[in-house]
């Protein structure tokens, strides 16, 4: 912040970082996306190399100085605001894609890479990574895996942290520990689980409280022959809940690459901006759209399937919705909910949970529950359909010059109100901090990791409510 008070570097930079403490070049690392308040750090290293992180994790630890770790920083959920001060590490100077084994099946890559640079190299290939986030062009592969991000993703691959191999982590201490078949001498990134058990997923979600990666090793796929996309309606969620609960426990879904639903509102808003002739009342009230890949007969078995299973719930195929927005993300590839081009016009407050299918229509009626109790912000929801169970995320679009304490208690209201729904937080970074927090054992139990790695409690201060 311009007029804070200046310090000075906290940390000698390593040879060859890049270090800088004015205040004014500071400004763009205060806050991500999100509608997590900033923080304001002191210093800013960029690293090249892990071994100079190692260097500055060591020196904070003994100095006691809090360091959060920046990517893209186009996450919602505050993980790199940094509340408690101190530096922070951007992992922009890392980002070199180090190894494409196409024999292997796997690819390696420095955590600053952004998701475009990669898929710019794996396309002419035929080959991908299989979940690509909307913010590909500024979003990195290590802060999509620290964050847990991208789970959202995909009916046939789940999650983007069942994509990583293997990862190498720089922990607290200045250690440098590698994951999977790559903790063994010389074997490299091949196989996510080795002798033990799996460390990787210790900070695949960690939110850089554990350690900072240092490389990523995802599977690759091969990029589908045939792709369609399809759109259908139903009368309401619980109709197409029961639809997607026959589909997830069914084959079908693998031939499935993205799909994801969107409530009356949405629909409504979509179709009547594009076709005002179109009478609301005739809209479905929820829809779900579809985007297959695979071999050309798969894709017509799998659309069949789906057309004569949401038949049996009551569903019809709803070809507008298709062609007025969902084949045109497919198009864009941008594999995300309807809102993301508001964020250019709004800041966002965004809640994402895990849920069970069946709980759909509880989910939905958090959101317009908290719609009806706070009409000042837009209110929007979708959900994305895993192979089993669902990502829902709730959104509060707000004016943050005036609406900065509503939308904080709106979105307090609703965290709380989607926990008792069933739902679980997901991406929590500092925005469901207090949630995880209520995870008594569970938490307890990252507690006790944490002061294992990081004695000094050095990293990322107040992620997941540590
Ligand atoms: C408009 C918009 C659209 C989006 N679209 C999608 C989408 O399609 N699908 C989806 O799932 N998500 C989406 N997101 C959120 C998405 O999760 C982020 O875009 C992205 O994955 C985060 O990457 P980043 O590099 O920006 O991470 P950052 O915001 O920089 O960091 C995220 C977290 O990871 C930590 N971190 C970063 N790098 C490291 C590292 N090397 N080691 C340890 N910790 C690290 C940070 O401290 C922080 O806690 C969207 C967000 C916005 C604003």
């Amino acid at each position: 912040m311009i007029g804070a008070t200046v310090l000075g570097p906290l940390v000698r930079a390593p040879d060859g970082a890049l270090s800088f403490d004015e205040p004014v070049d500071l400004l763009t690392y205060q806050r991500d996306c999100s509608a997590v308040a900033a923080g304001v750090a002191t210093q800013v290293i960029r690293p090249s190399e892990a071994t100079q992180i190692a260097g500055v994790l060591r020196e904070a630890s003994a100095a006691g100085v809090p360091v959060y770790v920046r990517g893209g920083g186009t996450m919602y959920a505050g993980g790199v605001n940094p509340h408690a001060g101190g530096l922070v590490l951007d992992m922009g100077g890392l980002d070199r894609v180090l190894d494409i084994d196409v024999e292997r099946g796997v690819v390696t890559v420095e955590p600053g890479v952004r998701f475009g640079t990669l898929a710019q190299l794996l396309t002419p290939l035929g080959l991908t990574i299989g979940i690509v986030p909307s913010t590909a062009p500024s979003a990195t592969i290590g802060g999509a895996a620290a964050a847990h991000a991208l789970g959202t993703g995909s009916a046939r691959f789940q999650s983007f942290a069942d994509q990583v191999v293997g990862l190498e982590v720089v922990l607290a201490d200045g250690t440098l520990l590698r994951t999977g078949s790559a903790a063994a001498r010389d074997a490299g990134f091949f196989h996510r689980y080795g002798i033990g058990p799996d460390l990787t997923g210790l900070f695949l979600g960690g939110d850089a409280t554990l350690g900072v990666i240092t490389k990523i090793a995802l599977w690759l796929h091969p990029l589908p022959a045939t792709r369609a996309t399809g759109c259908y309606g139903f009368a309401d969620p619980q109709a197409a809940a029961a639809f997607l609960s026959e589909l997830q426990r069914g084959e079908t879904l693998q031939h499935v690459w993205y799909a994801s639903g969107y409530e009356a509102g949405s629909v409504r808003a979509r179709v009547t901006a594009a076709r005002p002739d179109i009478d609301p009342a005739t809209l479905p009230g929820f829809c779900l759209g579809f985007d297959y890949g695979g071999e050309a007969g798969d894709v017509t078995q799998a659309r069949d399937r789906v057309l004569a299973t949401a038949q049996r719930h009551g569903g019809r195929e709803f070809p507008l919705f298709n062609e007025l927005y969902f084949d045109r993300l497919r198009n864009d590839q941008i594999y995300w909910y309807s809102f993301a081009g508001y964020f250019s016009r709004s800041r966002c407050g965004i809640l994402m949970a895990s849920l069970p299918t069946a709980r759909m229509p509880a989910f939905l009626s958090v959101l317009n529950a908290s719609r009806a109790a706070e009409p000042t912000l837009v209110w929007g929801g979708a959900v994305v359909v895993c192979r089993r169970g669902l990502h829902g995320g709730v959104m509060a679009f707000y004016d943050e010059a005036t609406q900065w304490p509503a939308a904080q208690a709106a979105m307090q209201a609703c965290a709380a109100a989607l926990r008792e729904a069933g739902c679980i937080p997901y991406k929590s970074g500092k925005m469901w901090a207090s949630e995880v927090r209520r995870m008594d054992s569970y938490h307890a139990t990252l507690r006790r990791i944490k002061a294992a790695l990081d004695p000094a409690g050095i990293l990322s201060p107040g992620n997941l409510g540590l």
